[in-house]
């Protein structure tokens, strides 16, 4: 049973350690039709390398609902994962933009007020973003998974082990809602942790690590010529909504005409 969908992948979040799974990465992309898909759950980094995608590749995969999970847009991939062309950044995003943007961006306002039976994953445009905020969190994953992840060594598993990264980072803006009072939302994307520990064993500093995922989800993926763009995403057993990654294109200026 189950459907093969063509699913264009634009989200993939930070591994998390689980006790079912071993450790899980949550995906997300676009369909043809433009609608918005989580795949969950995936050991990515568990998965032959043949077929490790990347953000902005199709994907072919089969595909069952996931019915322990009220989020509409949940399917758990079973079986092989297909992979496919991938989409490049060639004139401004254009193609990326075609697929992503198909159907539109939400407020996160209103995103906030429904249920996340009834949406869970969204595209949100900030009006303004303000900052980022950076959070100390623990250095250690729970004792729980820590024991699990230990077995899971010691049955010969050779995967490097999962890091947590000790510190969350939050972005903090506007929405396009006029009357909007701010949303202040941690970010999950597998890059900043990836950026981080890379900063972190370049510079041997971590408050330079930090300055720098600053400097590069801030500055430079929100600068002011950039059309910034979020995907968002509830965390199932919180119903949080968190930032699962950027979709930042240049912002467009209407050609004047020549004689003008
Ligand atoms: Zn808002």
């Amino acid at each position: 049973m189950g459907e093969t969908k063509r699913v264009l992948v634009t989200v993939m979040t930070y591994p998390q350690p689980s006790l079912r799974y071993d450790e899980i990465v949550c995906t997300a992309g676009v369909l043809e039709d433009g609608s918005l898909i989580r795949l969950y759950p995936i050991d990515y980094r568990y998965r032959p390398y043949g077929s490790w995608y990347s953000k902005y590749q199709w994907i072919e995969v089969k595909l069952r609902r996931r019915h322990k999970d009220p989020r509409p847009e949940s399917y758990r991939p079973v079986g092989d994962i297909v992979l496919g062309e991938k989409i490049g950044t060639e004139d401004n995003w254009f193609e990326r933009k075609r697929w992503v943007l198909r159907n539109g961006t939400s407020s996160m306002c209103d995103l906030m007020r429904r249920q996340q039976s009834e949406v869970s994953l969204g595209i949100v445009k900030p009006r303004e973003i303000r900052d980022i905020k950076v959070e100390e969190t623990s250095r250690e994953w729970s004792p729980k998974h820590l024991q699990h992840m230990n077995r899971i060594n010691l049955f010969g598993e050779t995967k490097k082990p999962l890091e947590k990264i000790p510190y969350s980072f939050k972005y903090r803006f506007l929405c396009e809602e006029d009357e909007c009072k701010g949303h202040t939302m941690t970010i999950i994307d597998w890059e900043v942790g990836v950026l981080y520990r890379r900063m972190r064993d370049k510079y041997e500093d971590e408050e330079v690590a930090r300055e720098k995922v600053r400097e590069a989800f801030l500055e430079r993926r929100c600068g002011p010529d950039m059309d910034v763009h979020f995907f968002v995403g509830t965390v199932l057993r919180h119903n949080t909504w968190m930032v699962l990654g950027t979709f930042c294109p240049k912002k467009e200026h209407p050609r004047l005409p020549l004689w003008s």
